[in-house]
């Protein structure tokens, strides 16, 4: 059996996937391409500059653990119906009912606060952060240089 899968995180309007840094739980956004990017090794959080283990939003993980307990739930029920066949030859019945019911796996809404996009001068990337983060300065998530008066 072949358990994994993948998920997809959608993006927004502009192209940027949301992150949240597991240290200080600021959410920012990055786009997909900048964040595989080989000339980006890690992605530093703009707010704490730490290099966060991995930046899933606890909507992500709420959405993983509603897609495998529905497919153990299919599992389960499929298991049912092959013992409900083989006991139907038989004198004793086992009805298995109708499917369970599955939970809505929603698509994750990634609009989460007004995030402004950002140009980090270091490494010319376009980052979205919070906009208080541009006044105080902020690092920037692909070198984890601290930048100041960003645009
Ligand atoms: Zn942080
Ligand atoms: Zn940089």
């Amino acid at each position: 059996m072949n358990d994994s899968f993948t998920i997809s995180i959608p993006s927004d309007d502009d192209g940027y996937v949301l992150f949240q840094c597991p240290t200080c739980g600021t959410y920012f956004k990055v786009t997909p391409s900048d964040a595989k990017d080989d000339g980006v090794l890690e992605i530093f959080c703009p707010c704490c500059g730490l290099v966060g283990e991995n930046y899933i939003t606890e909507d992500v993980f709420e959405l993983a653990m509603i897609i495998s307990k529905n497919k153990a739930m299919d599992m389960i029920h499929k298991e049912l119906k092959k013992i409900e066949r083989q006991f139907s030859k038989g004198f004793v019945t086992l009805k298995v009912g109708k499917p369970p019911k599955q939970e809505p796996e929603d698509p994750i809404h990634s609009s989460i606060e007004a995030l402004e996009i950002t140009c980090f001068p270091c490494c010319q990337r376009n980052a979205k952060i919070k906009p208080i983060l541009k006044m105080t300065g902020c690092y920037c998530p692909f070198c984890g240089v601290k930048n100041y008066e960003l645009k």
